[in-house]
């Protein structure tokens, strides 16, 4: 399989630059990934992506988004990116299911996975207790106690969302001082079953066979107590998907794709769009513009 553009990643970002590529008429490929359409689909309602006054669904939106591609003859291939290479002007891919892809230019879209707090029983009860996406596995604990940990907007989001069928919610932060935007915080804590717990650390997942609470530690006093739970979710911020580059471009000390203009890597012909290269803003619409972004980069040195 040889395209004149391979984009990995099938988010807001990868597929903004596959409708702006495919338009171009050049020959383009979308790797879509361990989780096609990207993190987007695990949303509920995006309330603030121009044009839908009432919102969308972020599962719609990009869906929509990949038909719009495919209407420029984008090719969607389901499989991701084990490594890749440059052998003169070509850039040679190899998935992970062992499929070979050449191509003239590339652009990394890959975006970000959920970051999880690597304690001790973690892994025990990963998808069995605890979650990353309450949109994908909330429907386990209607009329159940939860606990969301973290702070930012993802947070009050899994929190609000979680809140609609679960009996009670506890949302977690280790500071007093949450960095969720105030609007979000507003909407959220203000429900009747959601419970805001300050100053604390989850030091461990507790349970025989089933999870039943989470052991947590007072950040002020050094005090232990165990929270009587059914589950948590983690909403804890993400990583940005790059091992596939760590000996081929540089990175920041984050594993962010480190870029210059916007979407410019260090590898000549390769560009980079999303979440991978901004740990800043991440949203879909600002995803999409650096798609675009990356896109008309490419267009520009595909014709040099
Ligand atoms: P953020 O980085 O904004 O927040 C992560 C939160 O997790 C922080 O409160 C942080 O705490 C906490 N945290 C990090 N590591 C740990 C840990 N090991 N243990 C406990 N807590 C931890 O990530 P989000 O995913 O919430 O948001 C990312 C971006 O996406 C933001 O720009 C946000 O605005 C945006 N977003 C926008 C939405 C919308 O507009 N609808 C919805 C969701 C996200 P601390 O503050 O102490 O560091």
């Amino acid at each position: 399989m040889f395209y004149d553009i391979l984009v990995v990643g099938s988010g807001p970002a990868g597929c903004t630059a596959a409708i702006y590529a495919g338009r171009d008429s050049f020959s383009v490929a979308v790797l879509e990934g361990n989780l096609p359409g990207g993190l987007l689909t695990t949303t509920t309602v995006i309330e603030n992506f121009p044009g839908f006054v009432d919102g969308i669904n972020g599962f719609e939106l990009v869906s929509n988004m990949k038909k719009q591609a495919m209407k420029y003859n984008v090719n969607f291939i389901n499989d991701s990116i084990a490594n890749i290479s440059k052998n003169n002007e070509t850039f040679e891919i190899t998935t992970l299911a062992g499929q070979k892809i050449s191509a003239k230019s590339v652009i990394i879209a890959s975006g970000s996975s959920p970051r999880k707090l690597n304690i001790p029983t973690e892994e025990k009860f990963w998808s069995k207790g605890v979650h990353s996406c309450a949109t994908c596995d909330g429907f386990f604990y209607k009329n159940k106690e939860i606990a969301v940990i973290g702070g930012g907007d993802s947070s009050m989001e899994e929190t609000h969302f979680l809140a609609k069928m679960a009996k009670k919610v506890y949302l977690l932060s280790r500071s007093d001082k949450l960095k969720a935007t105030a609007a979000m915080q507003e909407k959220t804590l203000s429900l009747e079953n959601v419970e805001h717990i300050a100053n604390v650390s989850v030091v461990e997942f507790v349970g025989e066979d089933k999870l039943t609470g989470v052991k947590i530690l007072n950040n002020a006093t050094n005090e232990e107590t165990v929270l009587n739970v059914d589950g948590v979710f983690l909403a804890i911020g993400h990583i940005p998907n790059t091992d596939f580059l760590k000996d081929f471009a540089d990175l920041s000390e984050l594993g962010n794709l480190l870029v210059t203009n916007n979407v410019y890597t260090n590898v000549e012909g390769m560009f980079s769009a999303g979440d991978v290269s901004d740990p800043i803003y991440r949203q879909a619409i600002s995803s999409a513009g650096f798609g675009c972004m990356a896109a008309m980069a490419a267009r520009k040195y595909l014709q040099k």
